[in-house]
């Protein structure tokens, strides 16, 4: 990284964090709900999609999820997590665990009465050369779009690593059946060699839940 680009990320993380800081507490003031919900992919027997380097992608995005709640709790928001640990939330005797696992967490985000929620994944593709975080949400919901569009940026402004834009997605359970405002959010490639050894660094887990948390603040203070 050219000190640069350092420079630019450090000055960028400062003028957030203050111009973040007052726009959320008076808004999680006028609220009536400050819930809202984070959904770590996958865990358990499920370890997601496998790195290169044999890395899981439950575990990374539980270190994202779980930083991402501490900054919204920081934040004066509440916060809930469809799972907290390295488990799945099928029943102990399951027989499609996968499928009761993603019903489960549905249930969960829309009998809740969260502001939104933000299920975070990682990706792979078969050429080690695409990579890139990106935001999915459901076509039909335009709170969504805009939800994800503001993630997008704040992440393209912070890590200064992708290009892609925000893009509406079918066929995901989750998102097709979660009557909640909502996103899912794809943090990079787990089959791109540069790509998945940030993935596994402390800090940009950090930058990367960061990231995700400043683009919830800048959609709330919209709508
Ligand atoms: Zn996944």
């Amino acid at each position: 990284m050219t000190i640069k680009k350092l420079f630019n990320i450090i000055i960028l993380s400062v003028l957030f964090i203050t111009s973040v800081g007052a726009v959320v507490v008076s808004r999680s003031i006028t609220k009536t709900s400050k819930l809202i919900y984070i959904d770590p992919g996958h865990g358990g027997s499920d370890g997601g999609a496998v790195g290169i380097d044999g890395i899981m992608e439950k575990d990374i995005v539980l270190a994202v999820g779980k930083n991402l709640k501490r900054f919204l709790e920081q934040a004066g928001y509440e916060v809930m997590m469809t799972r907290n640990g390295d488990y799945d939330l099928a029943p102990d005797i399951s027989e499609n665990r996968k499928r009761e696992d993603i019903y489960k967490r549905v249930d969960l985000i829309n009998s809740s009465d969260c502001l939104l929620y933000v299920s975070i994944h990682a990706n792979k593709f078969s050429s080690p050369r695409i990579y890139g975080a990106q935001v999915f949400y459901k076509s039909s919901s335009i709170k969504s779009m805009e939800l994800a569009e503001s993630i997008q940026e704040t992440i393209k402004s912070l890590l200064q690593n992708t290009k892609r834009f925000a893009k509406s997605i079918n066929d995901k359970f989750l998102i097709d059946n979660a009557n909640k405002t909502g996103c899912l959010v794809e943090i990079g490639f787990l089959s791109n060699p540069e790509e998945v050894r940030m993935l596994r660094d402390d800090y940009y887990q950090e930058k990367l839940a960061y990231a995700i948390y400043l683009g919830i603040a800048y959609y709330l203070d919209k709508n």
